[in-house]
């Protein structure tokens, strides 16, 4: 019985025969509809101013006076306890939400303290791979992570339907572009080289060289093991001069892999193809472990990185750039790879795992 909604509805119609605690009463619950801290209600300098009034009366009124106070108290308690009720049957909130949408920027959380956390062991990795490249005189520029078929094929010298077309299994959008073919999740970061070579053209032409690299995340549609994942990261390379040869290719890779390795290593290619470059290399590096003895990470002594060359004529006309003027290389590092091998790690997915055993192992 004690829950019985006819008990709660007559403890709800309570009223108070002393106008001063009736007046008090009213005051209160009025505040305690509008407060986020119910619990302050019981705190509040008008209850209490209640309570001290009591010695100063009539002693035949104490005994009423005193009552109705310890009465009107319990009444702000089963009302508090009835908001604590009624907070509990709010909708749920979705915690793996920043923050509400309707939160004031004032009143969203900060970050983080950053000694919870560290810095994932990729982009500390990219980071020093950046530092060196600034150093040559190299800007970085971020690829997207939704890019279309222009960008990722037409520009690049990919006409449609071409056969090199199907290296690139990535993943398609619902939204079309302006051809009404769908947009795509990037299969590489050279999607930005049209962008760049458009930005930078008037750049070329006051006589600076173009010096540009493109970290960014790519996706493709792969059978996943300990060497493919469905999602990486490439770090691009474009440069545009006048006078640009394979020569400069190679001492640009060359000077980056020894910086980045801290360890002196030799260069070897081999002719591949590439639609967007032209002569077209594999790019491979004596391993920095063995002196090509061969060891685990290398097997027989030399590590494939990356697919490089020079610009083809096509790319630089694309952005309405003269090849007769200017020529440039490019190159893709798949640097997740970079940091595998440096570090020995045998399986590329530990890096978006979530593990935290591996990923303390780099804080
Ligand atoms: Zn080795």
């Amino acid at each position: 019985m004690k829950n019985s909604p006819y008990l709660y509805y007559n403890w709800y119609k309570m009223s108070y025969q002393n106008k001063k605690i009736a007046e008090a009463a009213e005051k209160l619950k009025a505040e305690l509809s509008k407060t986020d801290e119910p619990q302050s209600i019981l705190r509040s300098p008008l209850l209490k101013s209640l309570y001290a009034e009591i010695p100063t009366l009539d002693p035949k009124e104490r005994g009423a006076f005193g009552k109705e106070i310890n009465t009107l108290k319990a009444e702000l308690e089963k009302l508090i306890a009835a908001r604590d009720d009624e907070a509990e049957a709010l909708p749920l909130i979705d915690v793996t939400a920043p923050f509400d949408v309707n939160v004031t920027s004032d009143a969203q959380p900060g970050l983080l303290p950053t000694k919870d956390g560290s810095v994932h062991p990729l982009m500390q990795e990219l980071d020093t791979m950046l530092e060196i490249f600034y150093r040559m005189g190299f800007e970085a520029v971020e690829s997207r992570q939704i890019d279309d078929e222009h960008h990722m094929f037409d520009t690049l010298n990919f006409p449609e339907g071409h056969p090199a077309r199907d290296d690139f299994d990535t993943f398609t959008l619902h939204e079309k572009d302006s051809k009404g073919r769908p947009l795509i999740a990037p299969a590489h970061t050279s999607t930005m080289q049209h962008r760049v070579l458009k930005a930078r053209k008037a750049d070329l032409e006051d006589g600076k060289p173009l010096a540009v690299v493109v970290p960014g995340r790519v996706y493709r549609n792969e059978d996943l093991d300990a060497r493919h994942e469905h999602t990486f990261y490439q770090l691009e390379g474009i440069y545009i001069s006048k006078g640009v040869t394979v020569g400069n290719l190679m001492a640009t890779l060359k000077e980056f892999m020894t910086a980045y390795y801290q360890k002196e290593v030799e260069i070897k290619t081999q002719p591949f193809y590439f639609p967007f470059t032209e002569p077209s290399f594999e790019f491979a590096i004596s391993c920095p472990f063995c002196d090509k003895a061969g060891c685990n990470v290398c097997g027989e002594g030399w590590i494939e990185l990356l697919g490089c060359g020079l610009i083809h004529p096509n790319v630089l006309k694309a952005a309405g750039i003269d090849p007769e003027i200017y020529t440039g290389f490019a190159w893709g590092i798949g640097f997740m790879r970079m940091a595998m091998i440096k570090y020995d790690i045998n399986d590329i997915r530990y890096f978006q795992s979530g593990n935290l055993a591996f990923l303390r192992q780099f804080k």
